[in-house]
């Protein structure tokens, strides 16, 4: 944390303007992410945001915070690398559910077992946006979208319950129509030590008309509404699994525990306070040739 801070939320916005569709739920994000950042005083330079492809994934370039738009499903483990080489940084993966539920589903899975202190949000919005509106990992079942004219018949994936079950020891969900919930998740998941994980209900009004505000403002509830545990596991896996309050859709920390091992307290280098980012190699001409080399 720096020791003059000075920033406002307009200190982190790029000059670019947002290309989402006017009232696409990532403008939500786009908001909170920077509120969290400004509340928590984390200055500009000391941020990362990483992302693949999507629609979501234009954000590094609406941020004025070193960010990195990677190719698809893949901003989880540059974001990694990002981390590992650098424990100073705040270093944040952004991206939507086709991008990291579907196309790097793997790296979802192994980020949360692995602990790396990093957050992942997803901009869930139930299709592939970018593309015009085709299938994805978590489109309902029944759902008719351009990939499937008489309805998914796929089971769609529980993003909380697979983050929860691999080991995440952060999982939350927001929703892009509460600012306020939005910006304090993501203001916790920044601070929490480790992995974590939120998925934001934020609709894609041009491409899914079932998922939209309306919908989620009618069922949304908040966990802390009904007197939620959040270190019970198996409380988290109930809610997760919608074995309790089958009608609502939770939203808010599902899970959260602290007394845990992060990646980088395991790794051998960092252990021992080498920074790979700020250490000089000083590899010599020859060196230089031999490791290019390896790649004709
Ligand atoms: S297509 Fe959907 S997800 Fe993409 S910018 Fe438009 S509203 Fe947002």
């Amino acid at each position: 944390m720096s020791n003059e801070f000075n920033f406002s939320i307009k200190d982190y916005q790029s000059d670019f303007k947002p290309t989402w569709c006017p009232g696409c739920g990532n403008f939500a994000q786009w908001r909170a992410i920077r509120q969290a950042l400004v509340e928590l005083e984390i200055p500009p330079e000391e941020v990362v945001l990483v992302s693949g492809i999507g629609c979501s994934s234009h954000m590094p370039n609406f941020l004025n915070v070193y960010g990195l738009q990677t190719v698809h499903g893949r901003g989880i483990p540059v974001a990694t690398g990002i981390r590992l080489a650098n424990p100073e940084l705040t270093v944040l993966v952004y991206g939507g559910d086709g991008d990291i539920y579907g196309i790097g589903g793997n790296h979802f899975l192994h980020s949360c077992r692995r602990n790396v202190d990093i957050i992942t949000i997803v901009s869930n919005n139930f299709v592939y946006g970018l593309t015009t509106g085709q299938a994805s990992a978590t489109t309902p079942i029944g759902t008719v979208t351009r990939t499937t004219p008489r309805g998914s018949i796929e089971n769609p994936i529980n993003p909380i319950a697979v983050a929860i079950a691999s080991g995440a020891t952060f999982v939350a969900r927001g929703f892009s129509g509460d600012m306020t919930q939005l910006t304090n998740i993501i203001k916790a998941a920044i601070d929490h030590r480790g992995f974590a994980f939120v998925d934001v209900f934020s609709p894609c009004i041009t491409f899914n008309k079932k998922q939209t505000f309306a919908y989620f403002r009618d069922k949304v509830m908040k966990v802390e509404d009904f007197g939620h545990d959040k270190e019970d596991f198996h409380s988290a896996m109930d809610l997760a699994n919608r074995r309790i309050l089958r009608n609502k859709l939770p939203t808010g920390i599902f899970y959260q525990i602290e007394n845990t091992t992060t990646y980088e307290e395991r790794d051998f280098a960092l252990n021992q306070g080498i920074i790979p980012a700020k250490t000089d190699l000083e590899l010599s001409d020859e060196q230089i040739n031999a490791i290019t080399e390896e790649f004709y």
